[in-house]
């Protein structure tokens, strides 16, 4: 399991180390086809703010060798904001006070209908809070049988299953799951999730290992930048990564960088991460991984999209709303997060061609499930 490996590392010396990186250490990495996690720390690391238009140019290059020049489009569903967990952080916090809603498979076709009059995406990503008992897997199972028949690509962002769990709904048209460990910081994880399921530490970053032990398709991993060091979770997440490759190779993965956003409980980040870092940091990461998914959601506004798109980002989503039932239900209710790219589908694909990239709404077919 991956905890095994993660606690070989110690998080202050590896801070420490990304810190020391010089230039030399960046222009040997930029020189190597297969990088070391030493060489990934090298890129991400200070020194490296000053080789951002190589680090682009090569980016740019593995890209396009393995993906062409295309953007995957995906969108997210959010079905319940019903949560036990109390993140700090999260508007869908367990003490925020509010209605809570868990639609019904009647309101989750309504809200498939309404995706499919956004634009033609068939890749759809369905979200819960965590509620395993008024949410749990049967909930998750029924709602990816009322999504089949309107999307060929289904993806869950739910609470971390049991392999079982996850292998049972690879039987109901699960594709993919999208797990986000927040951080890597096992000593101060606590003060984030001090409540709950999402507490326990193991249980979160071992379901990767579950994801692939289920024979899960594609897995999407990330972390919240704006709690801990940056530079230092990115640096487990890519040994995660690496170790995941190694472990389940018949899978494919994607990153995602999510800066956190200003939410309902008020929680100020202790990082603020610039949009060079956030760039310098999609670099390295498809220097160190040609063949990783890198996805931006919209979180990130349409410039930042528009320019990264041509830079190392392989897949985004567009027309997104963060609620449950906020495509035709309940338009108003309270967001996870708010949405800095306010553009239409059609409008993103306008921007992302205007680049002379092609828009790809249809990546899988339910026949290769
Ligand atoms: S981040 Fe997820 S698990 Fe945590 S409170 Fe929000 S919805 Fe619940």
């Amino acid at each position: 399991m991956f905890s095994e490996e993660l606690a070989k590392y110690d998080w202050e010396e590896t801070t420490r180390q990304i810190q020391h990186k010089r230039p030399a250490d960046v222009e040997t990495a930029l020189g190597k086809e297969h990088l070391t996690l030493d060489d990934f720390m090298a890129l991400i690391s200070p020194a490296a703010a000053a080789y951002l238009e190589p680090m682009a140019r090569l980016s740019r290059r593995y890209t396009q060798e393995r993906f062409g020049k295309t953007i995957s489009m995906y969108i997210p569903m959010y079905i319940t904001n019903s949560c036990t967990n109390s993140c700090i952080y999260c508007g869908f916090n367990h003490h925020n006070k509010f209605d809570r809603v868990i639609l019904t498979m009647e309101q989750i076709e309504d809200e498939c209908k309404a995706i499919r009059a956004l634009g033609p995406f068939e890749n759809l990503l369905l979200v819960t809070g965590e509620n395993p008992r008024a949410a749990g897997v049967d909930y998750i199972e029924q709602a990816l049988k009322v999504c089949r028949p309107y999307f060929n690509n289904l993806t869950i962002e739910v609470m971390p299953l049991a392999s079982e769990d996850y292998y049972r709904l690879t039987q109901s048209g699960l594709n993919g799951v999208v797990c986000f460990q927040e951080t890597y910081n096992r000593a101060n994880y606590n003060i984030y999730h001090p409540a709950g399921m999402k507490s326990k530490f193991e249980w979160r970053v071992n379901g990767f290992d579950r994801m692939g032990q289920a024979g899960v398709h594609k897995i999407g991993m990330g972390v919240l930048i704006g709690l801990e060091e940056w530079r230092t979770d990115v640096t487990m997440m890519a040994l995660h990564l690496q170790y995941l490759r190694k472990h389940y190779w018949k899978t494919r993965y994607s990153v995602n960088f999510p800066r956190m956003c200003p939410s309902e409980g008020h929680f100020q980040p202790n990082v603020v991460m610039t949009d060079r870092e956030l760039a310098q940091l999609t670099f390295a990461f498809r220097i160190f991984d040609h063949d990783v998914d890198i996805s931006f959601s919209t979180r990130e506004k349409p410039s930042f999209r528009n320019h990264i798109a041509t830079l190392g980002a392989t897949s985004m989503s567009a027309g997104s709303k963060t609620d449950p039932g906020g495509y035709h239900t309940y338009p108003q209710s309270l967001e996870q997060f708010s949405v800095s790219d306010e553009r239409t589908p059609a409008q993103v694909e306008a921007d992302i061609r205007r680049e002379g990239y092609e828009v790809v709404w249809k990546d899988w077919d339910k026949i290769f499930d």
